[in-house]
């Protein structure tokens, strides 16, 4: 349906203040499909613009997904499978299963944005994915128009990533997810670092899923700034992997360079430690600049332009660039 708004401020928490000419909303599949029909031309497609960069105003159609419902669609003994509409609130559905009792998205409490947008980027944090717990998902292609049920094996998920933000960017609406949650024996994942760290100092042996999420919130909050009160997109950009060899190298030279082993040939480096040994955590320039407490984490001051957020995380990947010989990859979307 077809609204009349003019800036989209308040649909993207950088908050950044551009303006669409063309703005429509879908709560169901039908009126998906009624907009794509009547807007040939390829459109953007919006969640809780949790991880979206607005460059400029946006001449395109938009088409924000309301599609809401939570549905138990099989369940046996040990594990449930639960169809969301795309247009939940990913934080809400991870109450609604904590209070049902329903394992595995404990982990990812607390993280902004939609459900349909959840396998866009494979959402990710405390040691989980969500991958998962994905089972499927409904979505209907922008060229034909024709729905498709994409199940886990076609989505290629990998770390923040997924066939819809590389070989099908672009190409398909999600409309719902389907997911298979555990009903007992849950798996508790309490590895992460400052996760195990925290149950320790609690004193908190066994902890139930519900202690899980309660400390994750914790930690989220504590380190993150709340896009309500600072515009933000979460992390800027991926942690980059990297070849052994390249690390070796550069371990000859940075000899307290934090890694992890993710494969036999790999090792994952957080960017913010890079960005952080280039001078550029907490630090402000004009309206916009990187988080004191997270230098991976840019921010909007107030009033910041998306064109002016975009220079300065370009300065910064050129900066990574020159002292590590690393490029960093863009987590958030950018629009032009
Ligand atoms: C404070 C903060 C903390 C964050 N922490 C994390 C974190 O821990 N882990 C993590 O993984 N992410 C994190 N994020 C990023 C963000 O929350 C996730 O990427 C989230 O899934 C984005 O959801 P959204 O609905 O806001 O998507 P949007 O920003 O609206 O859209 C993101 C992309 O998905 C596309 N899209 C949206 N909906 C659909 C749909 N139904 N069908 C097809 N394409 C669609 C859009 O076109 C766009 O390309 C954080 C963000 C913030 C602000």
């Amino acid at each position: 349906m077809k609204t009349h708004i003019s800036s989209l401020k308040e649909f993207n928490t950088f908050g950044i203040d551009v303006l669409a000419n063309n703005f429509n909303k879908a709560k169901n599949e039908d009126e998906i499909l009624h907009f794509l029909i009547e807007n040939k031309c390829n459109p953007l497609i919006l969640g809780g613009g949790s991880n979206i960069l607005f460059k400029n105003n946006i001449n395109k159609p938009i088409l924000k997904i309301e599609i809401k419902g939570i549905q138990i669609i099989e369940e046996n003994e040990n594990s449930i499978y639960v169809s969301v509409g795309a247009g939940e609130n990913w934080n809400d559905f991870v109450r609604w299963s904590l209070a049902k009792n329903y394992g595995g998205i404990e982990n990812l409490s607390l993280i902004p944005g939609n459900v349909g947008s959840a396998p866009i980027q494979n959402i990710g944090a405390y040691g989980a994915e969500l991958k998962d717990v994905f089972h499927s998902c409904r979505a209907i292609s922008i060229d034909n128009k024709i729905i498709k049920t994409f199940i886990k094996d076609e989505c290629n998920f990998t770390y923040r990533s997924s066939i819809f933000k590389e070989k099908l960017k672009n190409k398909y609406v999600i409309s719902r997810v389907t997911f298979r949650l555990s009903k007992t024996n849950h798996v508790i994942n309490s590895e992460y670092k400052p996760l195990k760290n925290l149950l320790n100092e609690r004193g908190i042996i066994t902890p139930t899923i519900q202690d899980i999420s309660k400390l994750v919130i914790e930690i989220r909050t504590n380190k993150l700034p709340d896009p309500k009160k600072i515009g933000n997109c979460g992390s800027f950009f991926k942690n980059p992997i990297i070849s052994n060899l390249k690390f070796k190298n550069l371990f000859k030279k940075f000899n307290t360079i934090p890694n992890y082993k993710i494969s036999k040939n790999e090792v994952k480096i957080p960017a913010a430690w890079l960005i952080e040994e280039c001078g550029f955590k907490g630090k402000i320039e004009g309206k916009t600049g990187t988080h004191k407490k997270h230098a991976l984490v840019i921010v909007n001051n107030g009033g910041a332009s998306g064109e002016e957020i975009y220079k300065f995380s370009q300065n910064i990947k050129k900066s990574v660039l020159k002292k590590f010989n690393i490029l960093l990859e863009e987590e958030v979307n950018i629009f032009e």
